[in-house]
């Protein structure tokens, strides 16, 4: 991975973690399926640790300090989880009933972690305010006529649990507040099921507050439950490290910065 980086701020970080997991992570190519959902992301495979990317693709500093980011909060005992693969594609017993669910409970795990990432980004020079502006304006899917888009995401079932992650995670995100206030005055008319969803959610992120790791599975069960998804889904991190979790750990490696 560290080819791909230019920065010395971040080739600091990225230091810092490999020597912390034991492990360089190394760049692998995402599969078509996969890239079509994401833009990049670290992941473990075979006891690899993998920098998951389109080789074609150039990253901002902002994008993989925001991916380095979900590494130290691993490291700092956030839990993690993985997609049972009963509800991935990949099953062949796959459903139609579940179509968005892996969607909906990485967007809730991503809910509740990504308020911390942004923060950390703003403090250190990295922030996604810009590309946030960009995606809160651009959204058309808010404005309510996109009724086709939504429904090609998300079963019926999930529809409207789906859009409130959508909406919370920008509710959530250093957008502008006048672009957010849009947002807001364009769900509660186009979309006040949902709405009413995204302001529970807002709230469960919010008495998160200072982060617990055993505070964080509560509040995640509260989100899947605001938005009307199975428990099971989600299944816990088998490479989690077992307590005493290492906490404010990245104040250590963010003063390399
Ligand atoms: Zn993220």
């Amino acid at each position: 991975m560290r080819r791909l980086i230019k920065d010395e701020k971040l080739l600091a970080v990225l230091g810092v973690i490999e020597e912390e997991i034991k492990h360089d992570i190394v760049e692998a190519e995402m599969s078509e399926e996969m890239a079509a959902l994401y833009t990049c992301g670290v992941s473990r495979h075979e006891g690899q640790w993998l920098f998951l990317h389109e080789t074609n693709r150039v990253y901002s500093d902002t994008t993989l300090f925001h991916e380095l980011m979900h590494v130290i909060l691993w490291i700092e005992g956030w839990p993690n989880y993985y997609i049972r693969q009963y509800y991935t594609r990949k099953n062949p017993e796959y459903h139609e009933k579940w179509r968005g669910l892996d969607k909906m409970a990485e967007l809730a795990v991503n809910i509740l972690q990504h308020p911390t990432i942004w923060q950390r980004g703003n403090q250190y020079g990295y922030s996604e305010m810009d590309e946030w502006n960009r995606q809160v304006s651009d959204d058309e899917m808010f404005s309510g006529h996109h009724t086709t888009e939504w429904e090609d995401r998300f079963v019926e079932e999930y529809l409207i649990g789906g859009q409130a992650l959508h909406l919370a995670h920008a509710m959530l995100s250093p957008a502008a507040l006048k672009l957010k206030s849009d947002l807001k005055r364009q769900a509660q008319s186009h979309l006040p099921k949902a709405f009413q969803i995204v302001e529970h959610i807002c709230c469960v992120q919010e008495q998160l507050g200072k982060f617990f790791p055993e505070s964080f599975d509560d509040a995640r069960k509260k989100v899947f439950e605001a938005t009307n998804m199975p428990q099971d889904i989600l299944m816990p991190d088998p490479f989690d490290r077992p307590p005493p979790y290492p906490l404010f750990f990245s104040e250590r490696i963010l003063s390399v910065l």
